[in-house]
Parts: structure tokens; sequence; C-alpha cells
């Protein structure tokens, strides 16, 4: 088993990865001084596989826990399903004391995650992601939340949890697609942070897709330890945070006009990392034969790299990058790499560049507006 603590002084905690630590919940919560009375809160299709091995750990250390199952699915994270874990919480009368115990992917993470943020104005929790998404990006760093008709994530709080515990041999009943679109999240950390990291996986990635334990452990611990690094500096996403963004800005607003509907969330940030490499070749001198490898690694792994996009999409598409929650004035902002583990935040790039990069005309000479653009011409119309 790999620890990673995550250092927040009075809030720090650990994650815990390895194989068969689901049977060790009890234990694992015993150790934190909790009161006894917690509930379980997770999905049909995890709760089916793991319920029942979560519940008897606690049981057997002593705990007295209720189960709360949800329907699997983003619409899940509401509102409407908060209440229903309240009213089912104040049944089982938890108290500030009891705590909460998020057992399956995002969705049940940034859901129970905000129960715990709000019942009787925070009660604690622990985190045990199911999906490769949730073990490296969503279980880690205290972001909770639910989402509203007008967008995703509106409503939530900063609520970290006591510890994450990441169980690799749940991760081999994750579906095939799931698994992949996961791995997206694990390139950005690469880009962002460690081109060792960027290196490893383009050697390992024949055991990755496996899901061999080892070589899942060490990767799914590097990037625990890079977010839990970047957390620690900015909690609250005044600054470096923003870097886990690489791929969002673009990615997000995929999701939005497809009404999350034909893209998993690794699959639009896949595209949206490709673009954003292709605008960090344009402004920031990223090297093409980068650009080059992050695409060929993405295309390896099985996830789409490109986008077609018609005049009314596209339209759609710029006005859900400045409805982003990030944007700030107006103004969309992107994070670009410098080179393979170095990035930059903040960056304002032209509207007709991100166009070019979208359209994969960039670095290959661009639009006709780039190309005059770069060549200090004005464009010839506006
Ligand atoms: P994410 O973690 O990617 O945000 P979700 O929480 O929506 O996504 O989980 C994705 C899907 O995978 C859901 O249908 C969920 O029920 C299912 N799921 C989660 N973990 C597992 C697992 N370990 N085995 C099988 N299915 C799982
Ligand atoms: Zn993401």
């Amino acid at each position: 088993m790999r620890t990673v603590n995550v250092p927040l002084g009075a809030r720090s905690y650990a994650i815990k990865i390895g194989p068969h630590l689901l049977r060790r919940l009890g234990a694992e919560c015993a150790r934190l001084k909790l009161g006894q009375r917690c509930a379980i809160i997770t999905d049909t299709n995890v709760g089916r596989r793991y319920a029942r091995p979560a519940f008897d750990s606690l049981a057997r250390a002593g705990f007295c826990p209720a189960l709360v199952i949800l329907n699997p699915g983003e619409a899940t994270k509401h509102p409407r399903s908060a209440a229903q874990c309240y009213d089912r919480l104040a049944d089982h009368r938890l108290e500030r004391r009891s705590f909460i115990v998020a057992l399956g992917g995002g969705v049940v993470g940034d859901l129970a995650g905000f129960v715990a943020a709000t019942y009787l104005r925070g009660i604690p929790f622990v985190q045990v992601p199911t999906t490769l998404l949730a073990q490296v990006d969503s279980s880690v760093g205290g972001k909770v939340g639910v989402n509203l008709k007008a967008g995703k994530n509106l409503v939530g709080a900063f609520h970290q949890p006591q510890l994450v515990l990441c169980d690799l041999d749940t991760l081999r009943t994750l579906p095939e697609r799931e698994f992949r679109a996961g791995l997206a999240e694990v390139v950005k950390y690469g880009i962002i942070y460690d081109a060792d990291l960027f290196g490893r996986l383009e050697r390992e990635l024949p055991r990755l897709l496996r899901r061999d334990a080892r070589a899942l452990g060490a990767v799914i611990a590097r990037c625990c330890e890079i977010k839990a690094r970047i957390v620690a500096q900015d909690e609250t996403e005044s600054g470096l945070r923003s870097i886990l963004n690489f791929g969002h800005t673009i990615g997000h607003a995929l999701e939005a006009i497809s009404h999350y509907g034909r893209y998993l969330h690794g699959e639009a940030i896949a595209i949206g990392q490709v673009a954003a490499a292709r605008l960090s070749v344009q402004q920031l001198g990223l090297p093409r034969a980068q650009l080059e490898r992050i695409i060929a690694l993405l295309e390896r792994i099985g996830l789409p790299t490109q986008v077609r996009l018609n005049a009314r999409q596209r339209q759609k598409l710029f006005a859900a990058m400045r409805l982003d929650k990030k944007v700030r004035g107006g103004q969309i902002r992107f994070v670009l790499a410098k080179r393979i583990g170095q990035v930059v935040w903040g960056q304002h790039v032209p509207d007709e560049l991100i166009e070019a990069a979208l359209d994969g005309t960039i670095p290959d000479g661009g639009t006709s507006t780039a190309r005059a653009r770069r060549a200090g011409a004005r464009p010839a119309s506006a």
C-alpha cells in the first residue's frame, strides 16, 4: 500500500492506495476517532458490488452504518438527491461526530461530500473512490457540489475528507470506456507537472490498460501526490490550482454543448488537451514533437483527439466557454504548456486561434487570419 499525505494544517489527511483496502475500511475509520453512526452513500452499480464488503467492514469495527443507494449517473448530482440523503441521515440519527462514506465514482463523491459539508453545517466524510477518474482527481482536494439546470457544480463547497481509500481491486469492474476516460486525467498530470510520469505512461501503457495493480498503484499515487502538492499550495484556487484545468476550458464546453450525452468527461478533456497543446505550440513554443507525443499517447489510449463542429455548434461552444465559472470579465483564460511537464495559467488567446486549434489547422500554418497575425499584418476582415 502507498500513502500520500495532503498537508492542509488541521485539515490534513491521507490518501491510501493499494489492493484489498475495502475490507480495511472499518479499521481505517476507527483510527480517525469518529462517532459510531455513519452512512454509506453509493449508487446501484457500485452498491451491488461493494456495499456489502464496505458495510461489513464498518460493522466489524464497531460502527453502525446506514446504506443510501442512489441511481447512477450525472442526474443524481442534484440538490434533490442531497435532500433525499439529508432525510436518511436524520432518520438514522447521524449527529455532529457521525460520518459519511462516499463509495463510488465522481458523482457519488461530489454529492456525498456536499451532503457531508452541509448536513448539521458539516460532518466528517471518507472518500472511497471506485473509478480511475475519482481516484486520481475528484476525491482529492475537497471540491464538492451538485449541479443546477444552469450548469454543473454551481452549488458547492470546499470540504476536505478525513481519509481517501483507493482500492485498486474496485477498478477491475469499471467499464472499459470509463477506465480509458480516466486515463485522460492521468495524462494531464504528466503534461502539467511531470515529464517523467508522461514518459512512464508512454512506456507502461499496455500494463496500465491491462489494469495491472502494481503499474496502476504507482501511477495513481503519483497523480495524487501531484494534486496534493498543488492543492496544498492553493486550496481554494486563487492561482496555481487552476493548472489542473489544462484541457478543461474547451473540454467542459464540449460536454455542455453535447448536453453531457456524447462524451465522457475524460473524452472531452482529451480533445481539450490536444487543442490546448496546439495553442501551446503557437503561443508558447511547445515543441511540435511534444504535441505529437501528446496526440499519440491519447490515441493509443483510444481517446478522441479531434472534433468536427459546424458553425452553429462552434458558436455554442464559444458561448459555453464564456459561461465557465472561471471566466472573469468575459475573457477566456487558458492553461498552456511550455513543454511537457511545465505549464502556465491565465493565458489569453484570440478566438480565431482557438478555432484554428479546434480545426487542427495550427500549428500547421494556421488559418489565414492567424497567418496574417503572425506575419504582423492586419486581418483582412474583422
Ligand atoms: P466519474 O467517476 O467518472 O465522475 P461516475 O461516478 O458517474 O463517474 O461513475 C461512472 C459510472 O461507473 C457510473 O455508472 C458508476 O455507477 C459506475 N462505476 C463506478 N465505479 C465502478 C466500479 N468500480 N465498477 C463498476 N462500475 C462502476
Ligand atoms: Zn477533469
